[in-house]
């Protein structure tokens, strides 16, 4: 608890759930959820600068494309160094180590990715095997010409497959009600962030609260806020903590509020985030 290179939602949510039985695997992101996110980030950006301005100024097509698959490399060859190679993910793997978890990474983007926790090698194998389908789920939607699909999806399009977002949630332990809810949601373009939001203030304005239980983890949005299904998973993972960590519950208890306040603000999250990645964008190229 004390070990200030992982923060502690990671250390609930991912490691302990996992150690707790609480679920079979979990997953953070990375750098977004590494405690010096901002400055890797910010690192990473800074060297990448020039070459994003020049692909910015290209307009033949074929150099322009030439100059991003470049561009993609180099951001890769800067996550090894400053986020793979760094103390605080080395804090990662140590205690990975320690609590007798297994790890296993995917990089879903140049400079984004996604490390699941868990201890049953047959889990590693069903991951593999997802990764492989992910891959293969983004070589063919990519090679579709002239595909409309909203941004979200465009970076994301395996969240449109029902058979990923299944075989995903049962990975992680999500309740087969909110998985079902989700991966139809997601299939059919349905904006799942704005209905959990809409329902969170539609029971507030009944008077009524969501259950903060059922939030039991940032990356995850139950089908209904008053899921006890999923609430059964923030329960048993708050009590394993009450029992064998002094204070750690208290801590998760807030994590949980946070998670609804998040989960009931997504629309506005989602937006002032964007406004904050487009305003770094435009910094980035108006000083090159
Ligand atoms: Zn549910």
């Amino acid at each position: 608890m004390e070990d200030k290179r992982i923060l502690d939602r990671v250390k609930f949510e991912d490691y302990l759930s996992v150690y707790f039985d609480v679920r079979p695997a979990s997953f953070f992101t990375m750098v977004a959820e590494l405690p010096n996110a901002r400055e890797l980030g910010a690192k990473i950006d800074l060297e990448c600068k020039d070459d994003l301005a020049l692909i910015m100024s290209t307009r033949d097509i074929q150099l322009r494309g030439e100059l991003i698959i470049e561009l993609r490399k180099k951001i890769d060859e800067l996550f090894k160094k400053y986020v793979l190679e760094s103390d605080v993910f080395k804090a990662h793997e140590y205690w990975a180590k320690k609590l007798g978890l297994r790890m296993e990474m995917d990089k879903v983007r140049p400079s984004i990715c996604e490390v699941y926790l868990f201890k049953d090698k047959n889990v590693g194998k069903r991951l593999k095997n997802l990764f492989y389908i992910r891959r293969e789920i983004r070589r063919a939607i990519y090679q579709m010409q002239n595909i409309s699909l909203p941004p979200s999806l465009l970076a994301y399009p395996e969240e449109l497959s029902s058979k990923f977002v299944s075989e995903l949630g049962s990975i992680l332990g999500y309740p087969e009600c909110c998985v079902k809810r989700y991966a139809e949601e997601r299939a059919s373009g349905i904006y799942v962030e704005g209905r959990i939001s809409e329902q969170i203030k539609n029971l507030r304005m009944a008077g009524d609260k969501p259950n903060v239980f059922s939030f039991f983890s940032s990356n995850f949005i139950p089908h209904d806020p008053k899921c006890e299904k999923a609430a059964e998973l923030g329960i048993k993972l708050y009590e394993a903590l009450r029992k064998h960590i002094p204070g750690a519950h208290q801590k998760y208890y807030v994590i949980l509020e946070e998670n609804v306040s998040t989960a009931e603000n997504f629309p506005e999250v989602i937006k002032s985030y964007r406004q904050f990645a487009e305003s770094r964008l435009r910094d980035l190229l108006m000083h090159t």
